[in-house]
């Protein structure tokens, strides 16, 4: 058996168990104070600050919302919704990657259809008079609280299938609980042979939700004022990009680090089930109740520069995946691409994978994120200025991601080794082409 804590191993030990208590703990709490903030403190971190500082603990009690039945009610339905058309939608078949115990797993590629149908239905739904998705915006802090209790149950039984029943060899135990809480035991969870619930967490709850919530406070600002601020389409249009993109290319997804490396705990499914509805969603939730208008021009410049983001950070993923699935047997930039090969050994084996040294990939080693936190930029910037609490998801990302950087950086050099080295000497820069 694997064990979990491989590739975890950046920081020292102590700021590892540290940071995994700390963000255990803060989460929860920050998503409801984000919330409250964006709906009823006028997205002023100032006066949620205040209110604490009058109420204290009581004043934080007070405003967190008790889960209700009709946020359950929510929260089924959907899951229960998109479960099914996971399971029952017709997709071709997809082989992920080959995992270090040997397995392949294989997925189903329906996301395209099961994003189509969601938003279709959504709206229709709406359209008809059959059920108003402003109820999910006025019932945001319950369906909140009731996610947040929901995942940490979820990831508890994540913990326990991983101990009494794995899906696969790809599992093992660190020997420490809160590390393997937090990380997680499965790399590919599973219910039965086909249901993947890291394809469900991820994309088919989490990412669709962002679609879904981003719908949600559109519908709800027009309501409000009889009309949709130039503002809130921005936001709304880039983001249903962003997750259009997101399904379009949903089986090179399962081929990222998300999938491939990290395990099924606390640190994914809890994240892609309660941040990313909440934290991802935010800078929408904001615009709501703050109709700024940009006029048309700005509106179109940002749109566009949002746009040409996004399939930049598009154009590099499938950069990299079309490299690979052609054996480097492909044209990057007009040209044949250069390249690495470089042999690890895995189970006792030795096999080879190519590393792109051009294209994207010889900007810098982790140039796709650079588009990434752009884009996010892109669709906040709507806001304009007077709050700083919208911009949080881009902060979040930036910090996330070069994070990131450096985790995988110490994953592919502990696997490729020398040739990593090579590949670090070809292509120096992490992120930031000429300065990091
Ligand atoms: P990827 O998994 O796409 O890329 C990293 C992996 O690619 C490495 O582990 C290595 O895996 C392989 N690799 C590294 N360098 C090369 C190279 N030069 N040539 C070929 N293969 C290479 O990274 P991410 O999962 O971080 O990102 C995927 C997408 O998801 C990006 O668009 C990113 O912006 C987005 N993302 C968004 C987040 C969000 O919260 N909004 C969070 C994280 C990512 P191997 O072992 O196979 O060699």
């Amino acid at each position: 058996m694997a064990t979990a804590t491989e590739s975890k191993t950046v920081h020292s030990a102590m700021v590892t168990y540290a940071s995994m208590l700390l963000l255990l703990s803060l989460c929860p709490p920050f998503v409801i104070l984000l919330w409250y903030t964006m709906v009823h403190a006028d997205g002023s971190v100032a006066q949620t600050w205040n209110f604490l500082k009058q109420h204290g603990l009581q004043g934080f009690i007070e405003i967190w919302p008790r889960p209700t039945a009709t946020a359950w009610k929510i929260i089924f339905v959907y899951g229960a919704f998109e479960a099914a058309l996971q399971l029952f939608l017709p997709g071709k078949r997809v082989e992920g990657p080959i995992s270090p115990t040997g397995n392949r797993p294989v997925y189903k590629a329906n996301g395209v259809a099961a994003y189509f149908v969601t938003l279709v239905t959504y709206i229709g739904l709406w359209w008809f008079g059959i059920f108003n998705p402003t109820v999910v915006y006025d019932h945001l802090g319950e369906i909140f609280s009731a996610l947040i209790f929901g995942s940490l149950i979820f990831c508890i039984f994540l913990y326990i299938k991983g101990h009494l029943a794995p899906s696969s060899t790809d599992s093992g135990s660190s020997g420490n609980i809160i590390i393997d809480f937090y990380w997680g035991m499965e790399l590919y969870p599973r219910i039965g042979k086909n249901f993947d619930i890291k394809v469900f967490t991820n994309c088919r709850f989490g990412l669709m939700s962002w679609a879904v919530l981003a719908v949600t406070y559109c519908i709800k600002q027009y309501e409000l004022n009889g009309k949709v601020a130039d503002s809130m389409l921005v936001n709304t249009i880039l983001m249903l990009v962003y997750v259009t993109k997101f399904f379009w290319w949903e089986d090179g997804y399962w081929n990222t680090m998300d999938i491939a490396h990290d395990r099924a705990g606390f640190y994914i499914c809890w994240g892609c089930l309660v941040w990313v509805p909440s934290v991802y969603t935010s800078p929408g939730m904001y615009l709501v109740n703050h109709p700024v208008n940009l006029g048309t021009q700005l509106a179109l410049y940002i749109l566009l520069a949002g746009i040409l983001c996004i399939y930049i950070n598009y154009d590099c993923d499938r950069q990299r995946q079309e490299f690979r699935r052609t054996n480097g047997k492909c044209r990057v930039w007009g040209k044949a691409p250069s390249k690495i090969e470089a042999t690890y050994t895995t189970s006792g084996e030795t096999k080879t994978s190519l590393l792109l040294t051009s294209g994207w990939w010889g900007l810098s080693r982790h140039f796709h994120y650079v588009p990434e936190i752009l884009a996010a930029f892109f669709w906040t910037v709507p806001a304009l200025f007077n709050h700083f609490l919208p911009y949080f998801y881009v902060v979040f990302l930036t910090i996330l991601l070069f994070d990131r950087a450096e985790r995988d950086d110490d994953r592919c050099r502990s696997k490729y080794g020398k040739y990593w080295k090579l590949y670090c000497n070809k292509v120096p820069y992490k992120i930031l082409p000429g300065i990091y």
